[in-house]
């Protein structure tokens, strides 16, 4: 049976969504299902009956107590803003109560024309929905805040993305689907009143410890505390080369999940200004720039809610401003505290941020792929003779060679013996990633011959990416020269 449902979006007021059932599919067959998050959502599994799922999480079937809804929201779309936008082809089911006593959004993702698709066809074709899933379950492992993946149901229909491909149905699981743009649809429309709704359910759903703060207060500290888990996001994406792709406003969580895995990818060598994404000409979603972009989200994020932070607005727009920008130096900071990790620093010098900073211009230099490079060192932390096996990933090497000996200096400063340092350095720093070539052979293999053993194998490996897996090196090595993935697309 399905867990008990909450309604917590749907009881808000009509003008926040569209009341929409999915639109059913022509022969569901669920092709992934996400075991242990069912559980954890309150899923009896023992009454598991596949048939049954494949109709729910198809959009066949309403499961009980469900009221569907489509979410109204805004955006900035590549700098650019779009009054309406909202769920063109996503679905919201109602909220379920996971075992943490948490309130998670059930949403089927690719249900169908919604009133809000603007012409497109609503669904979503096979290889973008098991890139969410995989990707999304990649970053869970590898302990970075996203929206999870619950189940895929392949839909017997086709969509036609310039070929016609296998279409499919995603179920996606998030604290909330509150976006920036969900405020920016309410604030472009003089919306104060909805504006304060959203923001309170904000503080209940992500940030209770703001509930008691007073009406004047809460509204800048709720900024404050999105802008916290934001820059706390952007560095632990950052310090495992993870570009998002699509860093509009409308794919921005207000609950500082990661959300919307479009054109995502894994950078392997490393260079800061990395863009994978077909439709991102400019860079504007390029790895280097994306802390700087959730900075400028969080100040569209705070312009909406200007009228709810002073009665003065030009008191405001100044209180607004300082804490806008105060992020540079709260990024820093999460960043260098990424880096220590990944360094084996537990204590804190000042030449920390130089030892990383530097480090990553050898790599540039060097055209190391960013993931090995990482892994590699944990082992040099444990004796010097494993430096072999890093340096020869670096073409030319000298930045490297010249590197080694001063974080060796700067290690001999840590306390805790070698060992001790390593296996602290491989539970941060992980073997293996989602690499573009692996989940390309793995999305092809599902819609072009139906094959889902590649999907469900790099699943497997990707659910432990610290522990070396012995058997299954392929997945940690980077592509080929003739394997490279240069673009995504969603
Ligand atoms: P995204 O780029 O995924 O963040 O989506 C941006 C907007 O386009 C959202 O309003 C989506 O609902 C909408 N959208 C994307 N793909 C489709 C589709 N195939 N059908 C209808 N709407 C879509
Ligand atoms: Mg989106
Ligand atoms: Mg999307």
């Amino acid at each position: 049976m399905f867990p008990e449902f909450t309604l917590r979006y749907a009881r808000l007021p009509e003008r926040f969504y569209e009341r929409f059932d999915p639109v059913p599919v022509e022969a569901p067959r669920l092709v992934a299902f996400n075991r242990s998050l069912a559980e954890e959502l309150g899923f009896d599994l023992d009454a598991f009956d596949e048939h049954q799922a494949a109709e729910w999480f198809g959009g066949n079937a309403v499961p009980p107590g469900a009221e569907p809804l489509a979410q109204a929201y805004a955006g900035h779309q590549f700098g650019t803003f779009v009054p309406r936008l909202g769920d063109g082809r996503a679905v919201l089911l109602g909220e379920l109560t996971d075992r943490h006593g948490r309130l998670r959004d059930i949403q089927l993702k690719g249900a169908g024309c919604t009133p809000f698709s603007r012409g497109a066809d609503g669904r979503a074709p096979l290889g973008p929905v098991l890139r969410e899933y995989l990707v999304s379950e990649a970053m869970h492992a590898l302990g970075i805040p996203t929206t999870r993946a619950l189940a895929a149901v392949t839909t017997g229909e086709r969509v036609f993305r310039g070929l016609p491909e296998p279409g499919a149905v995603l179920t996606r699981v998030a604290a909330s689907h509150l976006r920036v743009g969900t405020f920016q649809y309410f604030a472009v429309r003089g919306d104060v009143e909805a504006v304060r709704e959203l923001a309170d359910q904000a503080i209940e759903r992500h940030y209770p410890e703001l509930a008691d703060v007073d009406e004047a207060g809460r509204y800048l500290a709720l900024v404050e505390a999105v802008q916290a888990r934001q820059a706390a996001l952007v560095a632990k994406w950052m310090g495992v080369g993870f570009i998002h792709g699509v860093m509009n406003t409308d794919n921005a969580a207000i609950s500082g999940e990661t959300i919307d895995y479009g054109p995502c990818a894994f950078m392997e060598a490393y260079d800061p200004r990395t863009v994978f994404s077909s439709v991102d000409e400019g860079g504007r979603y390029a790895y280097a720039n994306q802390p700087w972009i959730a900075q400028w989200n969080l100040a569209r994020l705070a312009e909406t809610l200007l009228p709810l932070i002073d009665a003065d607005q030009e008191r405001a727009v100044e209180r607004a401003t300082v804490l806008i920008q105060a992020y540079p130096e709260q990024y820093e900071a999460e960043w260098l505290a990424v880096m220590r990790a990944k360094l084996g620093l537990a204590t804190e010098e000042a030449g920390d941020r130089e030892l990383a900073e530097d480090l990553l211009e050898a790599m540039q230099a060097g055209r190391a792929d960013f993931t090995l490079t990482f892994r590699r060192l944990c082992d040099a932390a444990e004796s010097a003779e494993a430096d072999a096996a890093l340096v020869e990933r670096f073409a030319p090497s000298e930045a490297i060679k010249a590197w080694l000996p001063r974080w060796r200096e700067r290690l001999a400063r840590e306390p805790g013996d070698p060992e001790a340092i390593a296996v602290r350095m491989r539970g941060v720093n992980p073997v293996y990633i989602p690499r573009n070539h692996k989940v390309e052979e793995a999305l092809a293999a599902a819609a072009e011959h139906d094959d889902f053993g590649p999907f469900e194998a790099l699943r497997e490996v990707l659910a432990s990416p610290f522990a070396e897996q012995p058997g299954r090196e392929a997945y940690m090595r980077p592509a080929e020269p003739n394997e490279r993935v240069l673009r995504t697309f969603c």
